[in-house]
């Protein structure tokens, strides 16, 4: 190497992160590490699901060593209007077994141990250490400035993978927008209940877990909410629009609150003791708000660069993030063995996440975070689902049963739906999901 401390530094010891170093590492070029927490994970918070697959490759048969708490066997999708609940319900035995679907899991064990094998690989992992800016010659990103003494770190490829609002990708002019109404806020309680507890009021057994999605839960704020179960813990949370929360002024604990308290929710986390309380801004807007991803000398990967599905009855984030680090660590393993770190050299980064699930799902799925925000989505469908299930299961003998047609166009009206709106958003959703 001449003038160089490292092929690649990637900046962020999360899930996108650790992805890179392992490509970097695995590339036989050097690469080092660098998160401002004292561990991996220890700043990092999510909801509680890893979707795995996307590690098969990464690290083959990886359920056999990730700290994972729960297999998820169990997804619901609750619709909450008032305090009535409809609720889908699949179970699927199935995905308690290797290669499974998704396990909880907490991040800080988690982002660790996915850093540990991108150390076992060959990457220098250097911990309690900010990235604080771009070292840049001529225009082309060549290092970072870090908060240590001498701490300056000189790359042929700076990676950044600094998580929601990556002030290097702002730094090097890649994110051209910065509205709020792209971000919502999580927030999460993590409550303690001793492990048969939970299994006998989740309905599951062993190593089962369960992901419930909800909608209908945030009242004037639009959002979403969450309940996923760990070994012994329960995690309850929001994700919830920043500018209406900021405009309405509620505060993101009272609506946990209710939620806490709804009577879909209170008997299943009843006499629990929350351990932890935490909060994480999330790029909602998806493909809409991606910054450049690639300039000279530098990759954007994971939240840095908007590649979180947040879209109601999905929150996945740490796949894509795993996803898109691998990808670039890769491409900046070969611009380094090349010799070519310019935009132009790394441009198949961009093409490799267009022709994977990254970019082709978010592409897919650009409109879901919107739909999923609507009034429609928000307030009316969670409000005429529960009605219309409510007159279908209510029994008003001896008023002979009305019909279904019926019933629902007069929950559409009671809404103030019309058929010809509802047909609209319909078919708007298809298109997205379809
Ligand atoms: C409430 C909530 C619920 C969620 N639920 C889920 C879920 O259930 N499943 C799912 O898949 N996704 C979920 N997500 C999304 C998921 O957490 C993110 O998409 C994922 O963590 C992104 O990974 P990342 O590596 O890109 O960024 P991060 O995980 O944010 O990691 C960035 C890392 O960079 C470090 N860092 C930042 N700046 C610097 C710097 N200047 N110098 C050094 N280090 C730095 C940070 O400390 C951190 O370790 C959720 C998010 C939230 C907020």
């Amino acid at each position: 190497m001449s003038g160089t401390d490292f092929d690649v530094v990637v900046v962020g010891a999360g899930p996108a992160g650790s992805a890179a170093a392992i490509e970097v590492a695995r590339a036989g070029r050097s690469v080092c590490l660098l998160e401002r927490g004292p561990s991996p994970g220890s700043k990092n918070m999510y909801g509680g699901v890893v979707y795995g697959r996307i590690l098969d490759t990464l690290v083959p048969a990886w359920w056999e060593q990730a700290p994972v708490e729960r297999w998820v066997t169990r997804r619901s999708t609750m619709l909450i209007s008032g305090d009535q609940a409809l609720t889908v319900d699949f179970r699927n035995p199935g995905w308690g077994e290797a290669p499974h679907n998704g396990a909880t899991a907490y991040r800080p064990e988690f982002d660790s141990w996915l850093a540990g094998v991108a150390v076992d690989a060959g990457a220098e992992l250097v911990c309690s250490t900010t990235a604080t800016g771009l070292i840049r010659e001529a225009g082309q990103v060549v290092g970072v400035r870090t908060d240590r003494p001498n701490g300056d770190l000189r790359a042929s490829v700076v990676v950044a993978c600094d998580g929601v609002n990556s002030f290097l990708a702002k730094e090097a002019g890649m994110y051209p927008h910065d509205d709020p109404s792209n971000f919502t806020v999580g927030v999460k309680e993590t409550i303690a209940l001793p492990r048969h507890v939970i299994d006998e009021r989740f309905a599951v057994r062993g190593d089962e877990g369960v992901d419930i999605e909800i909608l209908g839960c945030t009242g004037d704020v639009p959002g979403g909410g969450f309940v996923y179960t760990n070994r012994s813990t329960v995690a309850v949370g929001l994700v919830l629009s920043l500018p209406a929360l900021a405009a309405g002024g509620t505060r993101p604990e009272e609506i946990l609150r209710l939620l806490k308290a709804h009577p879909a929710i209170a008997p299943l986390i009843e006499g629990g003791e929350v351990v932890e309380y935490s909060a994480h801004v999330i790029p909602e807007a998806g493909y809409d708000m991606m910054p450049e991803l690639v300039g000279d000398g530098i990759l954007v990967a994971g939240d840095a660069a908007a590649m979180c599905l947040a879209a109601g009855i999905w929150l996945e984030g740490v796949n894509f993030a795993i996803g898109s680090g691998a990808l670039a660590g890769r491409t900046a393993a070969l611009a380094a063995r090349r010799g070519d770190a310019s935009a132009a050299g790394l441009a198949g980064y961009r093409s490799s996440l267009e022709s994977s699930f990254v970019l082709s799902d978010h592409r897919r799925l650009r409109d879901a975070p919107h739909l999923v925000m609507s009034d429609l989505a928000q307030r009316v469908l969670p409000a005429v689902a529960c009605g219309v299930v409510e007159d279908v299961f209510t029994v008003t003998n001896p008023t002979p049963k009305p019909g279904m047609r019926r019933i629902v166009r007069q929950r559409l009206r009671r809404h103030g739906v019309r058929l010809r709106d509802l047909f609209r958003e319909g078919l708007r959703a298809l298109r997205t999901f379809g």
